[in-house]
């Protein structure tokens, strides 16, 4: 048996038989004394085997990079000079005097003993072994304990733990879904669910009060950086409360987590609503660090020859903003020409600047390749509206509203980053009153959260002007990031319908995919609400990862392959044919 783990010990050991189980993490011969790292989940050890015990020492000898040992020996004092202070186990060593290989090892894909630019390619297919490298360990670590701090703090707050299924119907959140087909009804499908949300409403009809659940969601979309096809929520919903008694349960569990976890105490939690937060920062989950703001400026331009500037200022629904950055006229034409590039992937068309050389001179303080086309006074009041000083650049977007809001609101991130402008470590906000709907693009309407939202208006409002109408909806961001995010539920099955019917879901349509749900607001629903975390994101957060996959075991890639399994795989025709399944030929091959 195991007496210690590697990464346990420590002086209080001095003295102990110990026991160990771990791998060869480096193993290096000083001339007669052979020295093995051993590495378990806990960390490293230092073991020494000097040719006094001759059959373990021969051993020693043959063991390599990630062999598998079973080591018993004595804790020893490491003598002077040779205590490592990087090591957490640096003031002490073990004497081995056992030694058994318990399994032998092939040469790793990629050594795990120094830090090496290794392809996430090659990770992800070899991910046992870049799980065992100790930063993986400490971030896999890490989600365990959070994990089952949330669970804790929930339990304690009186919720249920209670498991919804994953074979089901749609839940609509705005991705695709993952089908499953039936094999037992022909020609029908499962889907895999996008959230709970629709289970967890019921069973707040159900009378449970208060429900979580660490849950697994699966949404088909094209990934972005930072997106998993499948990812982890931590999934919440009481009945009753109000949204401040909401926001205050979810908030003291994020406070507590980061207080007890990380030893960070997170300042308070403004309220920002959605519009002001898509004016000032261009995004609904503003980065708060970031001490740079976007200022609207259509109203000074509308008249000016420049169209670049007066055709968005005189359309309702483009916008024209400044973005003021202090001491940013170092930046070079190299930076401006990044940035320009860098506007263009979220489709403006350029990026506009003035650089303010000296204040004090007025219009020939200026430099830029855009004043010669606008009037003084237009320049001057735009300077004044943004206080522009000596030494600042002024950038401009003016085009669409959302191109504007994504370009710009991306440029104000990247410039704090780029110019280290960060003001403090941790910028949580709630955005709340956030619009019912967005256009989709298409000339319709579709649900910014879900269509089980509650609006905060009647039905009659809501038909009236959809458009305009508010949701009783609430985000928690931190630092940029989205971390979660609920809403109160409508309980009303007219007020249901008639979300529905701005949707463009009929009544027909409502039946068929949502009639059960309907059917529960009818039996005494009560007024409900909840949110969600997502777990994964929460988690890269807090341990400073850079990607989502690298707090997750096994990761999915951004083509949503798993490069271990090599799934999605083909599946033998026998198989298809039980499921009812004929796949078309790619359209290379195919004959229609
Ligand atoms: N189901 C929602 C989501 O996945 C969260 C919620 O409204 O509780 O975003």
């Amino acid at each position: 048996m195991r007496t210690h783990y590697c990464g346990a010990l420590g002086d209080a050991h001095i003295d102990e038989t110990v026991t160990l189980y771990g791998w060869v993490h480096r193993r290096r011969d000083h001339g007669g004394v052979i020295f093995i790292d051993l590495r378990d989940r806990e960390g490293i050890v230092q073991v020494v085997f000097d040719p006094d015990t001759e059959e373990s020492f021969a051993l020693a000898d043959r063991v390599r990079s990630e062999y598998v040992l079973k080591v018993t020996g004595r804790v020893r004092a490491r003598g002077e000079g040779t205590v490592n202070p990087k090591m957490k186990t640096g003031t002490i060593e073990v004497l081995g005097k056992e030694l058994e290989i318990l399994n032998a090892a092939a040469t790793p894909p990629f050594p795990l003993d120094e830090y090496v630019e290794v392809g996430e390619d090659v990770r992800l297919r070899y991910r046992y072994m870049d799980l065992r490298r100790p930063e993986m360990q400490e971030r896999l670590i890490f989600r365990a304990k959070a994990t089952s701090y949330i669970r804790n703090f929930l339990d304690q707050n009186g919720f249920l733990d209670l498991e919804t299924p994953i074979l089901t119907r749609a839940t609509p959140e705005g991705a695709r879904d993952y089908l499953v087909p039936s094999r037992t009804h022909e020609g029908r499908f499962f889907a895999l669910p996008q959230s709970p949300q629709l289970f967890k409403q019921l069973l707040m009809v159900s009378g449970f009060d208060r429900y979580y659940q660490i849950a697994k969601c699966f949404r088909d979309e094209d990934l972005r950086a930072d997106r998993q096809p499948e990812f982890t929520q931590v999934d919440i919903e009481t009945t009753f409360m109000s949204e401040e008694e909401i926001m205050g349960i979810a908030e003291g569990m994020i406070r507590n987590l980061f207080r007890d976890l990380l030893q960070v105490e997170l300042p308070e939690f403004p309220r920002m609503t959605w519009h002001e937060a898509m004016r000032r920062y261009g995004s609904d989950k503003p980065d708060l660090r970031i001490p740079l703001e976007l200022t609207d400026v259509a109203d000074l331009l509308k008249d000016v020859e420049f169209k670049v500037f007066s055709g968005p200022a005189n359309d309702a629904k483009s916008r024209v903003v400044a973005l003021r950055v202090p001491q940013g006229s170092q930046l070079s034409r190299k930076q401006i020409d990044d940035y320009t590039k860098f506007v263009g992937i979220y489709g403006a068309k350029g990026l506009a600047y003035i650089k303010v050389n000296d204040r004090a001179q007025g219009i020939d303080g200026l430099q830029s390749p855009i004043i010669k086309f606008l009037p003084e006074d237009a320049v001057l009041a735009i300077l004044e509206r943004v206080g522009a000083e000596t030494g600042d650049v002024v950038f401009f977007g003016a085009d669409k509203r959302n191109v504007v809001n994504e370009a710009m609101g991306a440029l104000r991130v990247k410039i704090g980053h780029d110019l280290s402008l960060m003001e403090k470590d941790w910028a949580p906000l709630w955005v709340v009153d956030f619009p019912m709907f967005e256009e989709d693009g298409e000339g319709g309407l579709t649900s910014l959260h879900h269509p089980f939202t509650l609006p905060a208006c009647t039905p009659e409002e809501l038909a009236a002007d959809p458009a305009h109408a508010l949701s009783r909806a609430y985000d928690m961001v931190l630092n940029g990031t989205e971390l979660g995010g609920g809403s109160l539920r409508i309980y009303d099955p007219a007020m249901q319908q008639a979300v529905f019917e701005v949707l463009g879901i009929g009544e027909e349509e409502a039946r068929e995919k949502f009639g059960f749900l309907l059917d529960a607001l009818k039996y005494g629903a009560p007024p409900h609400g909840g949110l969600a975390f997502g777990l994964d994101r929460l988690i890269m957060l807090m341990t400073g990862a850079s990607s989502i996959r690298d707090v997750i075991a096994f990761p999915k890639t951004q083509s949503a392959m798993c490069l271990l399994t090599q799934a999605p795989g083909e599946v033998d025709p026998r198989q298809l044919r039980e499921l009812h399944i004929r796949v078309r030929k790619p359209a290379a091959e195919s004959t229609e």
